[in-house]
Parts: C-alpha cells; structure tokens; sequence
C-alpha cells in the first residue's frame, strides 16, 4: 500500500451551493475535502465533490493548491486505467500516481486523542 495525501479543505460556500442546486446529484456533499492523491503527488490536489446522474458518467472534483491559492471544480469520468468492478479507482481519470485502491487511508490523530487499537493487537 502507498500513503494518501492528507491534505484538507473546507468546500467554498459558493461551490457548495452551485452543486447543491444541482437535482440529481448522486451523493451528500461534503462540507470538508482530503485530498485522495497518492502522498508526495507533484500537482493540485484533487477531492471527490459529486456525481451527477444515475449512471455516474462524470463527477465533479476540486482541485486545489494551497500555494498559489488557487481552487478549480473540474468534471472528469473516473480512472479506468487497470480498473475491475471489484477493485475500481474512484479517482478521477488522468491522476497522478497510484489508484485508488493502492492508497492507504492513514489517520492523523489530532492530539490530546487516544488511538485505540484493536483487541486483538493489544494481546498478541
Ligand atoms: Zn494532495
Ligand atoms: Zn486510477
């Protein structure tokens, strides 16, 4: 597995009102994004925003850079590169680095937040 790039967002109001008013949207918006590129990815970040239509043609994502302060909404269909029905990337088509499905999703505690582990990993 590859590490996912941590990086977040909090969806601009305004973007999030253009995709709310849109009537066939596909899934709840989110009110904060991470970005879901492979850590260390070289161009803007990138966050799933909504997919429009019963059939998921396209979605929407945004892109971000932090640096240049720059947002960009793109529609793009999804990664099909070496992609199965069991194991499909969800990312959009294009993306820099590994597929979806490579990615490890680790968690950043925020501190004064214990972690708990597992029974079966505190016994072993
Ligand atoms: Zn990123
Ligand atoms: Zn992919």
């Amino acid at each position: 597995m590859y590490p996912q790039c941590h990086a977040g967002i909090a969806v601009p109001n305004g973007l999030y009102a253009f995709l709310a008013a849109e009537p066939d949207g596909q899934y709840q918006l989110p009110r904060q994004l991470s970005c879901e590129l492979q850590s260390g990815h070289g161009t803007d970040h990138a966050g799933f925003l909504q997919s429009i239509g019963p059939d998921e043609h396209a979605a929407w994502w945004l892109l971000w850079d932090d640096t240049a302060g720059m947002r960009s909404l793109i529609q793009l269909p999804y990664c099909c590169d070496d992609c199965t029905a069991a194991d499909a990337c969800l990312l959009p088509a294009g993306h820099e680095g590994r597929h979806g499905p490579q990615l490890a999703t680790t968690l950043d505690v925020p501190p004064g937040v214990r972690l708990l582990l597992p029974a079966r990993d505190l016994v072993r």
